[in-house]
């Protein structure tokens, strides 16, 4: 058994270069907290061009589920993110583009961003789309889906990006729910040398929309599609003689700027809702303060642009701060495993951000591929989407940053806009598996179920007791679904699904979702602890725990593990595992079963779905309830198929 540090101490390379080391920390979190009107306005200043100030800073009332930042006040998102920066950095690069195929590539600068934007943004205004209507972004991860993003803020519109790699009846029921009038796609995607049939996904989609009106495509493979003169417009023949020129609409600060799904790993996904300048204040001041950016450095984020994580950290926050920010069309493992490796070495990357299910998968296939590339460009590692297993995180940290690079753990949602708990890196130490302390403003507390506040070290339901700038305003059309999922349960909070434990230096660690806690003989278990404890096992590569309901201890312990490449399964194995978390954690989280699992359920972002773990390890197979977000539904069949029944 590995013996793995619990702890690791700021690097001195990260306090060399922090923007914030812990003094500062510690005195603007506490002003954060003490004067927040005072220090968001300052923060607001800093970070943001306004075109008229405030009237008030906030005004907020949970209770009441009224939201509102910066009330009064007028800016434009696409100004702040282009214009502004043109004066001093026209041809800086803004978004290096890294096409799926090793091959393509290209960049654009600050100038072309603004020019293609602003071409963009006329083409909606000629087909009639207006401040506040709708638009539905469905593409492929190309440097167009900025361009759509941005022209769409530009002149007021609020974008709904529905990830590309959804089928076509994800797209309806979104187009739907947010009564979009316009969609923008391409023709085709590539993903891992595959095509994906955009455009006709589109079709099928909107046959049924009587509301859609119009049809953008872009062509990204020039493959061929069906064509309806109707509603179907060739963006590159419909910009072209279109001025890059398009005066900003100017914004009220609260007016709706997207809509985004959320990943659907609890149920189904809500339509968040964020607005203009609370957003992207958040978003820009975490993404210079969490990552420690400074100016010239390529920054790459591998989230899609259909998640929250691609609209905070591929576009709006870097770009808010004149970033270089790196757009990636393909998946990590094509042409092979170690392209996230590689591509670092071409773009010299200094900054890379990813999530634990990527680690996972690349550490399984060993560090040969991640030696094969020059790495040394790399500062900076940062995870995100769910709890990292020490294993990993140590895998990352040694193998990847070669013990150079800070690790930054960033806990957030895609309702709090922007990440709220982390380990910055000049100021706190890194533990691994913790998501680390409160960004500013950010006010976390554990209650138990009945809403009593649990002090000190504790575990419990993980909420925040106040707003910050970046929290999301409603669900979309549906408020009171806003005001029940989030703020009913413990009125004047803000309650995340999570729960956490604080230990004796305030540090948060991610237990999971609440949904997910097991209840065994008494103990309280988060899913993250059994599943780190199984992939501390040298033979894991991966693992997702849930509970079933069992005569004597209440709940039992049912593990699903996928192997690494070189382990391979046995009957000894499974009783050296059992044994192995016996050790680790205590007799009371021995798992009862463990079922070989070649993979497991995951949403499309990467994220394990336990709910349908759930189910088959109940054995109740017939109703698994909505999984149009699930990313290979044939996992599913599989794990079905060898599933253990007991009972
Ligand atoms: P839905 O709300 O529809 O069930 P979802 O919660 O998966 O979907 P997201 O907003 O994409 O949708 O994910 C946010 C969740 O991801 C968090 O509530 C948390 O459970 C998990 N998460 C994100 N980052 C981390 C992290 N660094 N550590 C632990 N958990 C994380
Ligand atoms: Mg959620």
């Amino acid at each position: 058994m590995k013996e793995l540090k619990s702890c690791y101490p700021i690097l001195e390379q990260a306090k060399a270069h922090t923007h914030i080391d812990s003094a500062t920390y510690d005195a603007m979190y506490k002003k954060s907290i003490e004067q927040p009107d005072e220090f968001w306005a300052e923060q607001a200043n800093a970070f943001l061009d306004w075109s008229q100030s405030w009237d008030t800073v906030s005004e907020v009332d949970l209770k009441a589920a009224k939201i509102n930042w910066f009330s009064g006040a007028k800016l434009n998102v696409s100004y702040n993110c282009i214009d502004r920066h043109l004066a001093t950095k026209a041809n800086d690069v803004a978004i290096i583009w890294e096409g799926d195929d090793p091959s393509e590539d290209k960049k654009i600068t600050y100038q072309e961003l603004h020019d293609n934007v602003c071409r963009f943004a006329n083409l909606l205004k000629k087909r009639g789309v207006k401040k506040g209507d709708r638009v539905c972004i469905y593409m492929p991860m190309i440097a167009e889906v900025g361009y759509a993003m941005l022209a769409c803020a530009r002149i007021g519109a609020v974008h709904s990006v529905v990830f590309g790699g959804f089928s076509t009846e994800a797209i309806r029921s979104r187009i739907i729910d947010a009564d979009c009038q316009v969609v923008i796609t391409a023709d085709e995607s590539l993903r891992g040398g595959r095509v994906i049939p955009l455009k006709s996904n589109v079709d099928a989609a909107v046959a049924d929309c009587e509301n859609v009106h119009t049809v953008i495509v872009v062509e990204r493979t020039g493959g061929d599609v069906a064509w309806n003169d109707k509603i179907d417009v060739k963006y590159e023949e419909a910009v072209a003689n279109l001025p890059a020129v398009c005066e900003p609409e100017q914004m009220d600060a609260e007016d709706p700027l997207f809509i985004l799904y959320t990943s659907g790993s609890t149920g189904t996904p809500k339509g968040v809702l964020h607005t203009c300048a609370g957003y992207l204040l958040y978003a820009a001041m975490t993404h210079k303060y969490v990552f420690d950016y400074k100016e010239g450095e390529i920054y790459w984020c591998t989230a899609d642009a259909g998640w929250i994580t691609g609209h905070s950290y591929i576009f709006y926050g870097p770009l808010a701060n004149g970033a270089t920010t790196l757009v990636f069309e393909g998946v990590p493992t094509y042409p092979d495993a170690g392209r996230f490796w590689q591509v670092c070495e071409k773009h010299k990357v200094n900054i890379f951000y990813t999530a634990p299910t990527a680690i996972r998968a690349l550490m399984s296939v060993g560090d040969e591929l991640v030696n094969q590339s020059d790495l040394s460009s790399l500062r900076l590692l940062g995870t995100v989407g769910e709890p990292i297993n020490p294993e990993a995180w140590h895998w990352y940290y040694e193998i990847v940053g070669k013990g150079n690079c800070p690790i930054v753990d960033t806990w957030w949602q895609t309702e709090t806009g922007g990440i709220l708990i982390t380990s910055l890196p000049g100021a706190v130490d890194m533990k691994p598996g913790a998501a680390g302390k409160p960004f500013f403003g950010v006010q976390p507390a554990l209650f138990d179920k009945d809403g009593n506040t649990l002090e000190g070290e504790n575990q419990g339901l993980l909420v925040m007791t106040g707003s910050w700038p970046g929290q999301l305003r409603s669900v979309y059309g549906n408020h009171e679904r806003f005001y029940e999922t989030y703020l009913s349960q413990y009125p004047g909070n803000y309650f995340t699904g999570d729960g956490a434990r604080r230990d004796e230096d305030g540090f948060y660690w991610i237990t999971g979702r609440v949904d997910d806690v097991l209840n065994v003989s008494g103990h309280r278990l988060g899913t993250a602890e059994i599943e780190s404890a199984l992939v501390l096992h040298p033979a894991v590569a991966e693992a997702a725990v849930v509970g079933y309901p069992h005569e004597i201890k209440g709940q039992g312990v049912y593990a699903y593990v996928t192997l690494m490449a070189n382990a391979s399964e046995s009957e000894q194995l499974l009783k050296e595992l059992t044994e192995f978390v016996a050790n680790e954690l205590g007799r009371f989280a021995k798992p009862d079963y463990i079922q070989y699992a070649p993979g497991l359920p995951k949403t499309r972002s990467g994220k394990i779905m336990r709910r349908i773990l759930r189910k088959i390890a109940e054995n109740d197979i017939d109703t698994l309830g909505d999984t149009s977000t699930l990313a290979d539904p044939a996992v599913v069949d599989n794990l079905i198929a060898n599933r253990i029944v007991h009972g």
